[in-house]
């Protein structure tokens, strides 16, 4: 098959015919038919994750039909339309017995801890646990925006940030997985208040169902501030989408009394978090990491319904030849929006 392969982290990677993949006994093969491209790839062929062994084929947001079916598997066959939590889990450790496959002790992600999905075949392991069914018309590229930025985007404003019609959310970076959590917030029928820095990003974020959308770098009272004020009194739920010291303290401030911060960026540089303000306000502060594939179906349905429009934020679709350029152009080149890549398409 052909796969997207790099032989050394940071250094351009090459489209390589590779073996074919074979089906684990409870696994399968899926034959790729749309995989997102995500800041997390760049960050695993710069090296900055520990556990990639190279050579490497990158790629975890995949949707596809199953190819190959090891002889273990007992809910899958051949032919079948699935896509795939970011986080696979194993389906018989301590937290997966109690339902939390997202936060699995013996985690596997595709294209980190084993070969992904920029290539034309990947398997995927445990697919009794981690496989999920696509309903019936939805097209591969929405499916591959769902499994990493959007279900996480989900799993934080209605799993974990419990939201409820008429809260208000603020919701703190708008990249992939804020806009999808603006998304999913408006139509849980919470009134959302955006914050970024990008005139285009809060453009976007009103066009996803924000009511109000504050520029961050244009606030010299301070953006918990312009949150209390747009809220008359703070926010119910807040998050941090992006993931710096920064915009997780203004999150945590922008709450009201008992309200919700739900922790969604990595804080690779660390936190402040106001503990006084915590304590003093009864705040919660929560984290929320990927979504298990048991968790789909609400999601499944809202997508189905049109009450949610992932298909919205894909706004480029590449095939194979491209993705050398496109992963090492990720860090200069911010894309609003998620590029699908489709490795099985005609050139
Ligand atoms: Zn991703
Ligand atoms: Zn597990």
């Amino acid at each position: 098959m052909r796969a997207v392969v790099f032989q050394e982290f940071g250094k351009r990677p090459e489209i390589r015919e590779v073996p074919d993949p074979v089906p684990a006994p409870d696994g399968v093969v899926v034959k790729v038919e749309a995989t997102g491209l995500c800041r997390s790839d760049w960050h695993g062929w710069m090296g900055h994750d520990s556990g990639i062994a190279l050579p490497h084929v990158p790629g975890h947001e995949l949707s596809g039909v199953i190819a190959a079916v090891g002889a273990g598997v007992t809910g899958w066959s051949a032919g079948d339309r699935v896509t795939v939590p970011f986080i696979c889990a194993c389906g018989r450790c301590a937290a997966c017995s109690r339902g939390a496959q997202q936060v699995c002790e013996r985690q596997e992600q595709p294209g980190f801890t084993h070969w992904g999905s920029f290539a034309e075949y990947v398997p995927v392991h445990h697919a009794d646990t981690n496989l999920v069914a696509l309903p019936d018309g939805m097209p591969y590229a929405t499916a591959a925006s769902l499994g990493c930025r959007f279900a996480t985007a989900f799993r934080a404003v209605a799993g974990q940030g419990r939201v409820r019609p008429g809260e208000w959310v603020a919701v703190h970076g708008c990249g992939g997985v804020g806009l999808s959590a603006v998304m999913i917030a408006a139509a849980a029928g919470a009134r959302v208040v955006a914050v970024d820095v990008s005139p285009g990003a809060l453009e976007l974020a009103r066009t996803f169902g924000a009511e109000v959308a504050l520029d961050a770098s244009a606030l010299p009272g301070g953006v918990p501030e312009a949150v209390h004020e747009a809220t008359g009194g703070g926010a119910h739920l807040s998050l941090d989408a992006l993931g710096a010291a920064v915009t997780c303290e203004n999150s945590i401030r922008s709450l009201r009394s008992q309200g919700r911060h739900v922790q969604v960026g990595l804080l690779p540089s660390g936190a402040h978090v106001p503990m006084d303000r915590v304590v003093a306000l009864e705040l919660e502060i929560l984290g929320s990491h990927g979504m298990a594939a048991h968790d789909y179906p609400a999601m499944m349905a809202m997508v189905a319904s049109g009450a949610l429009r992932p298909e919205l934020l894909v706004t480029a679709e590449i095939t194979l030849d491209a993705v050398p350029d496109a992963l090492m152009a990720l860090d200069t080149a911010p894309a609003t929006g998620v590029t699908v890549i489709t490795p099985n398409a005609a050139p």
